[in-house]
């Protein structure tokens, strides 16, 4: 160790660095994480993945019970929204799952150093007063919400998700600002308890970077569900008095503006590296056009010893993908030789049905070379039907000459559970006859999986 204090520091306890964190612990590196929040995990566990997906669940049983779907099962029941209890069990789930990190933390031995790290120089960082060379520093430091131009966001009518997970009550009519997945998602949320719901996106369509198809039929999902949207359309200005908004919008292409009122307005229109206060001017490194900290195959930054991972780099902002590049920059920190599949992160939905996909789009697989496509709709699959789901389907794209996987899209109301499957096939360079023969459960909503692979040869069977 010589004059090091840690074999590792890592910048960040998000789903990236509490990861390499644990398993730089485990590959026997004396190892701490540095978080400047009151508590470990990051975006995903303290205002991301977590509450969200609790407020999710909370509020799809809610609408199950309100909106007739409890009663055509048979069972009665009378349905009042108690909007504090669903928060309470929303900050449960946080503090038992921040809570287990720092357990994970004192059972693997790494120190949390709490405060906000700087560099001083490429081996060092001061955290308050310490100073803390470190013969590695991992950059871990996630993203946070990108600010829409001249508009403030004071998380009262004008909130972000952090804000938008935590209103007191349910606006009467919410105008989210993004048509992609946090906005989605947490529309949908409140849509459900019965806010009436408008999404204005800048592009022709919902769900950027989603197969095509995928995208047209969650907009029409989406639309039968209540939600209004407003494609093609950019938000140019909103101004707050009391405790209402004003939004102006014209056409994205230019076009005469129109207002829109609200009494909540959710700015959803992406999320952006965090580098500020880094001082990474000190190390030598500098940020690439989109702010993000450009790395290698193996995590390393263009500075020796410095490495970075998650939502700072390159790459999809998901937690997965995160927590896998943890798992791989200590392995390759070990001297291990860790690896991700970028061509393989599954991307979710969680609204309701969920929409899931993994590896290339049809547009994109088209543009590399000739393809086969099979599809299969829910409502074919017996287990969607016993459930009363029969929104959506799922679609297999392969090689048209070597049958091999590209990717896989459903629309299904386990679709982020289904899609697992895909992934892992994929990730064996699996062809769709591998899928459609290998023998899955009956009923189950993977059957749709199988058949659809069938159907990349025009073999289904429930069709
Ligand atoms: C509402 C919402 C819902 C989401 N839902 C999902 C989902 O369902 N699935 C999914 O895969 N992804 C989801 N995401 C995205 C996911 O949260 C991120 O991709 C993930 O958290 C990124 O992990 P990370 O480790 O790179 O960074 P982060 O989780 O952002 O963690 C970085 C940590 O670094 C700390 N930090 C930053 N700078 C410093 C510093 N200088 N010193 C000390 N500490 C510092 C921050 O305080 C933060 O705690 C969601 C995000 C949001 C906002």
């Amino acid at each position: 160790m010589a004059d090091y204090d840690f074999d590792v520091l890592i910048i960040g306890s998000g789903p990236g660095g509490y990861v390499a964190a644990i398993r730089a612990a485990q590959l026997g590196l004396k190892t701490a994480c540095v978080e400047s929040r009151e508590t470990l995990g990051g975006t995903c566990l303290n205002v991301g993945c977590i509450p969200s997906k609790a407020m999710l669940h909370a509020s799809e049983l809610y609408d199950a019970a309100a909106n007739g779907m409890m009663a055509k099962l048979g069972i009665k029941t009378s349905v009042e929204l108690d909007l504090d209890t669903m928060h309470g069990q929303r900050l449960d789930a946080v503090k038992q799952l921040t809570g287990g990190i720092e357990f994970l933390f004192k059972k693997n031995k790494v120190e949390w150093i709490k405060g906000r790290a700087a560099f001083t120089g490429p081996d060092t960082v001061q955290v308050g007063e310490r100073i803390i060379r470190a013969r590695n520093i991992v950059i871990a430091t996630g993203s946070s919400v990108t600010p829409l131009p001249g508009v403030t966001i004071d998380q009262q009518v004008v909130v972000d998700s952090t804000g938008a997970l935590e209103l007191p009550k349910v606006p009467k009519h919410m105008v989210v600002i993004g048509g992609g997945v946090i906005g989605l998602e947490l529309g949908s949320v409140w849509r459900r308890l019965g806010a009436q719901v408008t999404c204005v996106e800048y592009l022709d369509q919902i769900l950027p970077g989603f197969d095509g198809e995928i995208r047209k039929e969650a907009n029409r999902i989406f639309k039968k569900q209540g939600i209004t949207f407003r494609l093609s359309t950019k938000v140019t200005g909103v101004s707050v008095d009391g405790d209402k908004a004003t939004l102006t919008v014209e056409p994205a292409a230019g076009g005469a503006a129109e207002t829109i009122e609200a009494d909540c307005v959710l700015v959803s229109i992406g999320r952006r590296p965090n580098t500020d206060g880094l001082a990474l001017d000190k190390t030598g490194l500098a940020v690439n056009a989109r702010g993000q900290i450009d790395i290698d195959h193996e995590f390393r930054t263009a500075v020796a010893g410095i490495w970075a991972i998650g939502d700072v780099v390159p790459g999809p902002m998901l937690a997965h993908k995160a927590e896998d590049e943890g798992i791989a920059v200590a392995e390759n920190i070990a001297g291990l030789t860790g690896i991700v599949n970028h061509d393989v992160i599954p991307s979710v939905v969680y609204t309701w049905p969920e929409i899931a996909g993994v590896g290339l789009t049809e547009e994109a697989a088209k543009e590399r070379g000739e393809v086969k496509v099979g599809k299969f709709p829910m409502a074919g699959n017996s287990r969607a039907k016993t459930n009363h789901e029969p929104d959506g389907f799922v679609k297999v794209i392969a090689d048209a000459k070597t049958d091999r996987v590209l990717g896989v899209w459903a629309i299904a109301s386990v679709a982020g559970t289904m899609i697992a499957e895909a992934a892992l096939g994929m990730e064996f360079g699996a062809t769709s006859e591998d899928i459609a023969y290998t023998c899955h459960a009956h009923p189950t909503h993977s059957e749709a999986i199988k058949e659809a692979a069938m159907a990349v040869r025009g073999k289904a069977i429930h069709v």
